[in-house]
């Protein structure tokens, strides 16, 4: 399978060398433009397990790789609830697809389960005998999930920016007490943006100089990277044969799907799956008050020039959406691609033609959401339906209300939900008290009172854990971080 960087078509590269490289000699991500019918492939697929799901979409996407299936086993066996990726609940007119339960609580483990084996097995086949060491910008989910999953990897070592005040207390213990010999964590004093572009121009210098250090070579745990983007292709699937198994739809039947958005990975991977042939209506672009991406999908106007803010849906905290540009790609080519980029990078901004936003919007809907209403959403949810949500896929389920009119009338919805609520447990029983003097850990048990639904012992048990990293960093000091990073290692 061919995989070109978006911003050169001349570049190519196989599956393999994608997931090994992260990101493009030119700062271009890898994408491949032609998608085979996956979905008429797989025929009757309601029989077939999430595994077997996982399996067969890296097939398609990963060709090259040798034993996807033993892959999968390894990578997913015992870390989720029951062996499934993505439990779907009823909750009133929606289904809730519920991803966050992994090692970490958060939707990211279903594809940072995969992407160290998947690294792993690309240095084996292309006979890579390098050290790496792989380098990740996170809002506060990635982090912890890269963590958990490369821990101990024997040949690769993983180091985690995150920004300072930036993610929330949970999130930061989830880090600041991860295990491995291999592992490592600094704060960047700035934002996630911050953090993100350091990373890309480390990368940059690594592929313009070379190795910085012999034989240690960088990689990517970010969704820039191929390896990760494909794994979250597959739980669009497992939802739609749940739906088809519990009689909701049938056979063709066209859904949609809500998805709270930060890097558009997520979202991305609806979009291939779609363009596999999974019958998808509409993907609903959901955002918080950092709604560049609503502007966008309206307008076609894309600009970063205005404030970040803080909000309590802090994994979305993001004005610069990098895996858009995979789908820019898909839809005006690698020229015009490199050109929104560079004018990304040197005004802020670039505006896309009204042709190609009328063809954005056949397949994407957006909105966005205040605090307030995320707020609200989760107390309002809960009082109706019992049903307790985290502040992300708060936002998910306020536009799924706010853009409900605009979908083909009698289309069943599935929201993504993408995080636990005890990881933001104080943000979530504000929506329903008043939080003072509690700290997270009270917060935890209050709402397990209130909804019954047991607290995570993953996150139970981070109350007392020793913290293990205190660095805390100016973000023009990020490569250095990273040279003294690698003088520590064998
Ligand atoms: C990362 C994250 C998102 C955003 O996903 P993207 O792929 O970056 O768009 C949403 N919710 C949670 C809880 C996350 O961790």
């Amino acid at each position: 399978m061919i995989y070109n960087s978006t911003r050169n078509d001349g570049l190519k590269v196989h599956s393999l060398e994608a997931v090994l490289q992260g990101i493009a000699q030119d700062g271009g991500l890898y994408m491949c433009k032609e998608y085979d019918n996956l979905y008429q492939n797989l025929g009757d697929f309601t029989e077939k397990s999430d595994f077997e799901l996982s399996q067969a979409v890296m097939e398609q996407m990963l060709p090259e790789f040798h034993d996807l299936k033993g892959l999968v086993q390894s990578a997913y066996q015992g870390k989720f609830e029951k062996d499934t990726l993505a439990p779907l609940k009823k909750v009133g007119e929606l289904f809730a697809m519920e991803l966050f339960h992994g090692p970490t609580c958060a939707f990211k483990d279903v594809a940072l389960c995969v992407l160290p084996h998947l690294l792993t097995q690309a240095k084996k086949q292309l006979q890579c005998k390098a050290h790496t060491l792989i380098l990740t910008a996170t809002s506060g989910d990635t982090g912890k999930a890269a963590l958990e999953g490369f821990k101990d990897v024997e040949g690769e070592d993983i180091l985690v920016f995150y920004p300072d005040g930036g993610v929330s207390e949970v999130q930061k213990l989830q880090m600041s007490t991860a295990k491995g010999q291999n592992v490592h964590v600094c704060a960047v004093r700035g934002d996630f943006d911050d953090a993100q572009n350091g990373v890309k121009e480390i990368f940059h210098l690594e592929k313009e100089k070379g190795q910085f250090k012999q034989n240690i070579s960088l990689s990517s745990a970010n969704s820039i990277n191929l390896g990760r983007l494909v794994p979250q292709i597959t739980y669009y699937f497992t939802a739609y044969r749940d739906l088809l198994l519990s009689g909701d739809i049938v056979q063709g039947q066209k859904v949609n799907f809500v998805v709270p958005t930060g890097n558009f990975g997520d979202i991305l991977a609806g979009y291939l799956a779609k363009k596999m042939g999974l019958p998808i209506e509409k993907l609903v672009c959901a955002s918080n008050e950092n709604n560049v991406l609503t502007t966008f999908l309206n307008t076609g106007l894309y600009d970063r020039n205005r404030t970040f803010k803080k909000t309590i849906s802090p994994s979305m905290d993001i004005l610069v959406s990098s895996n858009l540009e995979r789908l820019l790609y898909l839809l005006t080519g690698a020229d015009n691609t490199r050109a929104y980029m560079q004018a990304l990078k040197e005004k802020g901004a670039y505006q896309i033609p009204d042709v190609v936003l009328a063809q954005l919007k056949q397949t994407f809907l957006c909105g966005d959401c205040t605090e307030k209403e995320i707020l609200s959403t989760i107390k309002e949810t809960f009082e109706a339906h019992n049903y307790l949500m985290d502040t992300h896929s708060a936002v998910a389920f306020c536009v799924a209300k706010k853009v409900q009119n605009a979908l083909p009338l009698g289309t069943k919805t599935v929201v993504l939900c993408t995080a636990s609520p005890y990881k933001f447990s104080k943000d979530v029983l504000s929506a329903f008290q008043n939080t003072q003097g509690l700290d997270e850990f009270d917060a935890m048990q209050c709402l397990e009172n209130m909804s019954n639904m047991p607290i995570p012992p993953q996150l139970q048990n981070l109350k007392g854990q020793k913290e293990r990293f205190f660095d805390v960093i100016e973000k023009q000091d990020m490569l250095s971080f990273v040279q003294r990073t690698m003088e520590e290692m064998p």
